[in-house]
């Protein structure tokens, strides 16, 4: 255990269970320098402990690299509910959580993540004022979309040579909450869009509100495009996919869009702009954090229109370095983390 927190650099590893309510939670603070470690909540059903504690590790460090990158005084943490077979009480397991998250005494803020929502977040809130995303705090959604389509212009005017999106062709994986309204924005912009869901039901929305072209969501990664938006899982990017990609730019929402590290390289030795996905997609983070200080929109706003000006910079060291955006991203973090 202690090996695996040293690898990653994690500050702390908190976990809790509480046989009433069925609750068994992982927190992983990973760093805690630039401020209260903020992240969101999983609840998940995982086959082991073991997965549950890996996967809140890794994310925490992610967390943390992304809080840095964003400018926020904020560091990076992840929880983990292992999800029951059965649940008898969902308010009350996620209130037992709230109690967890309050005796940590503010090092830790959590957020929405897979598998809750802002209902269990309220229920948190009924035991620690340390939760943000609650029903009256808002989506971070359509902020996260703001913050890429920022990136996506960026990118254009890296590796187009302009930032004019008239006319320009973008192929948006996954049309849910940020993918959507993304897609709306492009629209605005000029764009032309070619776009793929898994449900059917959201291809036909932006088909007749904004006159996208569908297309079939085993096609839409190798249909040749401008930019590429991969607003849906992760993995996206790996030795299968990049060969066959047909794109000036990678730059969307998903998280962990990299199957590995070397697929950096991998869409750097193809010549393929890649917007590194902590990055571009830290509009949500920046909403939630700044609306936890009690920022008004404005504020929010402005800090969150610096995401095209760091993309800018992190292109502008990836060509000076001839390194990928993703690598030099990485290398940006670690030196604010561990200066
Ligand atoms: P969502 O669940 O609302 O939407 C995801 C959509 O992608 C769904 O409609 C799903 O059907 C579709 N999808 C999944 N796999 C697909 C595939 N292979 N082909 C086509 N469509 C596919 O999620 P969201 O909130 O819009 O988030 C999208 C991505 O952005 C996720 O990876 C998420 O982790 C990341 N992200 C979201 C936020 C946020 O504020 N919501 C912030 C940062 C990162």
């Amino acid at each position: 255990m202690f090996s695996m927190m040293e690898a990653a650099r994690l500050e702390a590893l908190h976990l809790a269970q509480d046989p009433v309510t069925g609750l068994r939670a992982v927190i992983a603070i990973h760093d805690t320098r630039l401020g209260p470690a903020l992240g969101g909540c999983r609840y998940l059903a995982y086959p082991n402990e073991e997965s549950a504690i890996r996967d809140a590790i890794r994310l925490a460090q992610g967390m943390s690299y992304k809080a840095a990158l964003a400018g926020l005084e904020q560091g990076g943490g992840k929880a983990v509910i292992m999800r029951p077979a059965h649940v008898d009480n969902r308010a009350a397991l996620f209130e037992a959580f709230g109690r967890m998250i309050e005796s940590l005494g503010g090092r830790y803020i959590t957020a929405v993540d897979s598998g809750t929502s802002s209902a269990d977040m309220d229920c948190i809130a009924q035991q620690t004022r340390h939760v943000t995303s609650t029903s009256s705090a808002g989506d971070p959604s359509p902020h996260t979309a703001m913050g890429v389509f920022a990136g996506i212009r960026a990118s254009a005017r890296a590796r187009l040579g302009s930032d004019d999106l008239e006319g320009l062709r973008v192929a948006i994986q996954g049309l849910g909450n940020v993918g959507f309204a993304l897609a709306e924005q492009l629209v605005a912009a000029g764009a032309e869009l070619l776009v793929s869901d898994l449900d059917p039901g959201r291809v036909q929305l932006a088909v007749e509100q904004l006159g996208a072209q569908p297309v079939a969501s085993e096609a839409l990664l190798t249909t040749p495009c401008d930019i590429l938006a991969p607003c849906g899982l992760g993995g996206v990017l790996n030795p299968q996919t990049i060969p066959q990609l047909r794109c000036a730019a990678v730059a969307g929402a998903a998280n962990n869009q990299l199957a590995s590290a070397d697929s950096a390289d991998g869409l750097e030795a193809r010549g393929i702009l890649y917007a590194p996905d902590y990055v571009i997609n830290s509009g949500g983070l920046i909403y939630v954090a700044l609306r936890h200080k009690g920022d008004e929109l404005p504020a929010i706003t402005a800090h969150l229109s610096r995401i095209g000006q760091r993309l800018t910079e992190i292109y502008a060291h990836a060509q000076a370095d001839k390194r990928s955006p993703a690598r030099v991203a990485d290398a940006l973090a670690e030196r604010l983390l561990y200066r």
